[in-house]
């Protein structure tokens, strides 16, 4: 296999870089990730190391100007990573400026490994070449190690190694929120046993604890070299300082093994004692490899999307298969099998940095069908997460005045709403309103993922037990938010739709719009979707679920006069409005803007510094509307809106796609996703320069600057679900596969595997044929619907179809 769609390199120093390149070494397990910093870096301007754990939060008070404002943040947990050397009497490398030579860094994604070389001078001419490898285990979630050959070149003599924990980190990896307290950890105890030293801290008022212990190993010429090394240690933090002989040209292997424990781990008991086991027990770094590259090997083997792209349509320098490969490695390094038992969803931004605040938003319904296809064993966990925070969003709902339940815009530790809803303006000095948490549609986001998974799974264990009541509740809430006006039909005030841009009407002060489209369709959807969800259960589970939520006869007749008779508000030229007088706004100059500015995708924040406001115009952040054709297939559509009265023909879909891309500034990289998709069939050409950013979303930090913060997980899971739904066109449901491929023109094939039931079906599309086959020794038959034609996969025994052309 070509290593070309495997590693990820970047030779040369490059300061300005650095972050980007941290952000896309970040190594993690679901259960932890660190950010790829150099192991002899601290955080200063080019520099970020960053450790974070699922489901790692803490909130805090900071003073802002005249007022006081609660955050909860993702923190960043203690570094487990540094490791330095110098010539006995000189720099520590990382601590002056020495000159690196030859800078070489590797993500190596197969084997789940950074590898990073360089020749390092100092300022007395004598040059050491360093080669580090790095990972943080998959199979044994709570190790990570480093390992570094120190190669003197021209010199011999004395040499040191430093090697520490350090818990006296802060969150300072967003220069926009420094003002805020970053603060997190207080630190409990540091110390030393035979052989290692640990690092105890707690966050302040989580009071989530966090044990680390890190074991350092010294070789040369092969044989270890015993030297206990002296300790240094101070509040927070822990090192151990080694000296020995060196000679040029003779290597020094140095390995360091770190185990980190947390007070939410399962199977805990006395958190230091249990880090410190860990690293005692861990074998040596070879014998971590071996582990860490087969989990790695087991995980692709589900997960790769192996793709053949022709050399005219292929990207440069990164080709398509190396980002899809590193989407899916960041995606699994955020959540993954050791996710399953832990209370955790994927944030945002992913354990990758600290934009956003780690904070989970309506992006798990992009994200929730990577796992699904794969391992619903996750996509269940991030379901999980939403339940066990069902209580918090009922009593969301009834502060606000409402039924059911109202999951938050912005979701941290205990589900509670994380959204700012002022800001101070540091231009002006003024406390500017946010009306974003009126993105009520998170609920439906919520929605869509339980029924995604009842459908494709089958568990009707899952829907009695938390599903159905899930579905209900958000149902509820809906109908709670729907007034039915004098037409006898059902509107939806005072909510934002997912294009942010619009918080209010022009000129008025309360925050909100009447009839978001998309959240009206969503609403019905939602209520429709828990009638079905109640049919679907047995006589005791209804019974159990209709008795818990008190459901009555006369509430469920009303939701289906909602459903039924939910409004869409209509533009005079017949399509459908995205939100009840958008048709009204003033059209907006583009081109003078895009002349003005160049880069408009922050349209916001442009028109906000000219004293103007997007509320004025027609344009929007990212898909709104078309959301609906992203998310659901055409027919299913064309009978829900028909439902609400309104036609949905072939010529006003494209119509109504092209009326609203046109005025869209992409300013999330979610819009570039949505809008590939929905063209996908339409316009190709279009469809695929979409697509074409959206991969280059991260790898490229498009965006200019937003992924050295944290890389975008939703646009990762959504750019890997392009090609497997939309060109190898697979549907999943409990019944069968569904597989309609549509290959563009410059690819010639794909392969990729898909769970069906407890079996992982494999599928290779060329341009000939498309084959489903059976594993090996399976007794389960894979029912797959291939264009129209129903076929039956069998150990042994592919389907097979031909190929039609796209
Ligand atoms: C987007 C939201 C998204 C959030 C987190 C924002 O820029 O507009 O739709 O949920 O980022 O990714």
């Amino acid at each position: 296999m070509s290593e070309r769609g495997w590693k990820l390199v970047y030779q040369g120093v490059d300061p300005d870089g650095e972050s980007l390149r941290e952000a896309l070494f970040t190594l993690g397990n679901g259960r932890f990730a660190t950010r790829g910093a150099a192991e002899e870096s601290a955080a200063d301007e080019v520099h970020y190391p960053g450790t974070y754990l699922a489901g790692g939060y803490n909130r805090m008070t900071s003073r802002v100007g005249d007022r006081d404002v609660v955050n909860e943040d993702l923190v960043n947990f203690p570094n487990w990573l540094p490791l330095s050397f110098r010539p006995a009497g000189g720099t520590w490398l990382g601590e002056a400026e020495s000159e690196f030579v030859d800078l070489r860094q590797e993500l190596d994604l197969r084997a789940g490994i950074l590898r990073r070389s360089f020749t390092v001078r100092d300022s007395e001419g004598r040059e050491t070449r360093i080669s580090s490898r790095r990972l943080v285990h998959m199979a044994h979630p709570h190790l990570a190690a480093i390992a570094w050959e120190i190669v003197p070149i021209n010199w011999s003599g004395a040499l040191e190694i430093r090697s520490g924990l350090d818990g006296t980190v802060t969150n300072w990896g967003v220069a926009r929120y420094r003002e805020l307290r970053g603060d997190h950890l207080e630190a409990l105890e540091v110390g030393e046993t035979e052989g290692a030293i640990f690092l105890h801290v707690r966050t302040k008022q989580s009071r989530l604890e966090v044990a680390l212990a890190g074991r350092t190993r010294l070789r040369s010429g092969g044989a270890p070299i015993s030297t206990a090394g002296e300790v240094e240690e101070a509040v927070g933090t822990i090192s151990q300082l080694f000296t020995l002989d060196a000679s040029a040209g003779c290597p020094i292997q140095v390995e360091k093994t770190v185990s980190l424990r947390t007070s939410r781990d399962p199977a805990v008991g006395d958190l230091v004692e249990d880090a410190l086991r860990s690293v005692e027990r861990a074998g040596d770094f070879q014998e971590l490899v071996t582990s860490h590259e087969a989990a790695w090997a087991s995980l692709w083997d589900r997960y790769d999307v192996e793709i053949d792209v022709s050399a005219e349509t292929d990207l440069d320098p990164h080709p398509i298969q190396l980002i899809l490969r590193l989407h899916t490695f960041h995606l699994l390094q955020t959540a993954s099998h050791h996710t399953v038992d832990l209370d955790a969803s994927v944030p945002a931004r992913g354990l990758h940095g600290e934009a956003y605040r780690g904070h989970i938003f309506w992006d798990e319904m992009y994200l929730f069908g990577f796992y699904l296809l794969r391992d619903p064993r996750i996509a269940r966990a991030l379901l999980l997460y939403r339940y066990r925070r069902l209580d918090e969003a009922r009593a969301y709902a009834a502060a606000d005045g409402y039924a059911g339940a109202m999951f938050p815009w912005q979701s941290g530790s205990n589900g509670r709403e994380e959204t700012q809803i002022i800001h101070l303006n540091p231009r002006s000095g003024r406390w500017d309103p946010d009306h974003s948490h009126l993105q009520r549609h998170v609920s439906a986001a919520v929605a869509f993922d339980v029924w995604a998974y009842v459908r494709a799974t089958d568990d009707r264990a899952f829907l009695a037990r938390y599903g159905a009541e899930m579905l209900l509740e958000i149902a509820r809430f809906w109908a709670s938010l729907a007034t039915e006006g004098s037409d006898g039909r059902f509107e939806i005030h005072g909510v934002m739709g997912p294009d942010e841009y619009h918080e209010a009407y022009p000129g008025t002060a309360e925050g909100g719009l009447r009839n978001n489209a998309y959240t009206n369709v969503m609403a019905a959807w939602c209520i429709d979707r828990a009638r079905q969800a109640l049919d679907l259960l047995d006589g005791p589970d209804r019974a159990a679920v209709v008795r818990r939520l008190a459901l009555d006869a006369e509430e469920l007749e009303r939701w289906e006069r909602i459903v039924d008779r939910m409004t869409i508000p209509v533009l005079p030229n017949g399509l459908i409005e995205q939100f009840e007088g958008y048709g009204e706004l003033e059209e907006l100059d583009w081109d003078a803007y895009r002349e003005k500015y160049g880069k408009i995708g922050r349209l916001d924040r442009i028109l906000k510094a000219e004293e103007d406001s997007p509320d004025r115009y027609k344009l929007s952040k990212q898909a709104d509307l078309c959301m609906l054709f992203y998310l659901f297939d055409r027919e299913e559509l064309a009978e829900l809106l028909a439902k609400a009265g309104y036609e949905l023909s072939e010529e006003r879909l494209l119509e109504t796609i092209e009326y609203y891309r046109r005025r869209t500034s992409h300013g999330s990289t979610l819009s570039h996703l949505v809008f590939a998709a929905v063209l996908d069939d339409l316009d190709r050409e279009t469809s695929w320069k979409h697509f074409v950013e959206a991969l280059r979303s991260d790898v490229d930090d498009v965006q200019g600057g937003t992924t050295p913060e944290g890389i975008h997980a939703a646009v990762m899971a959504g750019t890997v679900r392009h090609v497997i739904d939309r060109y190898a066109g697979l549907r999943l449901s409990a019944e069968r596969v569904t597989l309609a491929p549509r290959l563009p023109t410059g690819i010639s094939r794909l392969r990729f595997a898909v769970r069906f039931k407890d079996v992982l079906a494999m599928i290779e599309i060329d341009r000939d044929r498309v084959r489903l086959e059976a594993p090996e020794r399976s007794s389960r038959s894979i029912p797959v619907r291939i264009y129209e034609e129903d076929l039956e996969a069998r150990s042994g025994a592919p389907a097979v179809a031909s190929t039609r052309e796209a």
